[in-house]
């Protein structure tokens, strides 16, 4: 049996930051995943310049690295359309201005497939000696005793961990059967991706776009442009308005891209590439308990999904740093206590509280259409908001004003 001080399942980017992380501590770690790497997973593929911000903060020489990896686009922003059409560019940088060359020299956001991004991952993880790195074996049993947990899946696999870092995703059956955390519709989505070559219409600076169409509020549909004229399409919708509305999302998108005026248009000369497959995706649109005696949950396994823009990446990142940081704190103080571990859930959401309460209020707004085209119209010329939603894309530290109501008191009666 092997021993270790943590133990992580799931090496996607929450389980991979930890563990690059710790190894940048210089703590030795067993990550233990169910799949052989490189793997699929459905996604957006989308990263947004947190991304970048916080593999920065874990090593300066990571994020060098992925700057200069050849299996992504760079992208410079998010379009948000609303059900009326109306249509919003959002720079990831507050200072961006399509006419402004000099932006063009850092680009912060990225598309590329997860297929790609995280093999990217998976191989600075196989870089570092203090990190043990096992593939294709599948957890199943969590078990835990005065000495530490027990830990035992397929391929003979047995650890024994001081601390668990849990990061196996949205289908976690630890968050569901130990953390007690299970699926809420209304702070959940459903999401399908499929892969197509040749959609038109793109925007220059390679904007992800989210559509805001009116039979998918409070989702929408989307078109992130990849590398080799491929794009990433799909639909994502709140689990609680699929059920109620009886929605079938993968007829919902291929309805909007055979029959919606503007993408029948622009998916003309298109052509499907891959299956069209889903997942779901557990929002952070309510706070839970994240960690308990002996563990902390990260990324999907925590439920840290932005509800307003879907991003999970990055919180993923920023949750696998956080638990690092405090696993290395607990094990100092050999105090591996719930009540030690608490401080991890109060680092998450002083760090991603605001954002993803703000996130939580916009994705209610959308719900109303006329709602919507309004604020979509003040934020067309509010410099204001505009730069504010940058913000959320940049850098968490500087989100703090989101959550007072004053600003959006400012907002709404001084424009
Ligand atoms: C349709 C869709 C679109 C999305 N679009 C975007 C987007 O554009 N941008 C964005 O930022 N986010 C997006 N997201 C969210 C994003 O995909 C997730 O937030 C992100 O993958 C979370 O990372 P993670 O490391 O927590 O989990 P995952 O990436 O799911 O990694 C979990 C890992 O755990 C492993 N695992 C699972 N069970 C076990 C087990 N029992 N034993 C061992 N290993 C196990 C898996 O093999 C996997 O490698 C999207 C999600 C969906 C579903």
């Amino acid at each position: 049996m092997l021993e270790t001080k943590v133990c992580i399942v799931g090496a996607g980017p929450a389980g991979t930051a930890a563990a690059l992380q710790l190894a940048q501590l210089g703590i030795h770690c067993v990550v233990v995943d169910k799949a052989v790497f490189p793997r699929d997973k459905v996604c957006g593929d989308g990263l947004s310049g947190k991304v970048i911000t916080a593999l920065n903060k874990i090593d300066p020489a990571i994020a060098t690295r992925l700057k200069e990896a050849n299996f992504k686009v760079n992208s410079w922003g998010v379009t948000f359309v609303s059900p009326g059409r109306h249509s919003l560019d959002v720079g990831y940088r507050p200072d961006y201005n399509s006419s402004n060359q000099q932006h063009k020299e850092t680009p912060i956001g990225y598309v590329c497939k997860r297929m790609d991004f995280d093999n990217f991952l998976v191989d600075e993880v196989r870089r570092r000696s203090e990190i043990t790195l096992l593939e294709g074996v599948t957890v199943d049993k969590y078990e835990l005793k005065e000495d530490g947990y027990y830990v035992t899946g397929s391929n003979d696999f047995k650890v024994k961990a001081d601390l668990l870092i849990i990061a196996n995703g949205a289908h976690s059956s630890f968050t569901k059967e130990v953390a007690n955390i299970t699926m809420e519709p209304e702070h959940y989505v459903a999401g399908i991706r499929a892969y197509y070559k040749n959609v038109s219409g793109n925007n220059a600076d390679n904007f992800i776009e989210l559509h805001f169409l009116k039979d998918l509020l409070p989702g929408y549909f989307w078109i992130f442009p990849l590398p080799n004229g491929e794009a990433n399409v799909g639909v994502g919708v709140l689990s609680e308005a699929v059920r109620k509305k009886k929605m079938n999302l993968k007829k919902s998108m291929l309805d909007i891209i055979a029959n919606d005026p503007v993408f029948k248009e622009r998916f003309k000369d298109a052509e499907l590439v891959s299956s069209i497959d889903g997942y779901g995706l557990p929002l952070g649109s309510k706070q839970r308990v994240i960690s308990g005696e002996r563990y902390m949950l990260v990324g999907d396994a925590a439920y840290l999904i932005d509800p307003f823009t879907g991003e999970g990446i990055g919180n993923g990142l920023y949750s696998g740093r956080i638990a690092a940081l405090q696993a290395a704190e607990a094990l100092k103080a050999n105090d591996t206590s719930a009540a030690q571990l608490a401080k991890y859930d109060s680092e998450i959401y002083r760090i991603l509280g605001p954002e993803l309460k703000l996130s939580h209020r916009l994705q209610k707004l959308v719900k109303y259409p006329w709602l919507f085209n309004t604020l979509m119209k003040i934020s067309s010329r509010n410099k204001q908001l505009q730069e504010l939603l940058s913000c959320m894309f940049y850098e968490v530290d500087l989100r703090k004003k989101l959550a007072k109501p004053s600003f959006y008191v400012k907002l709404l009666f001084n424009r």
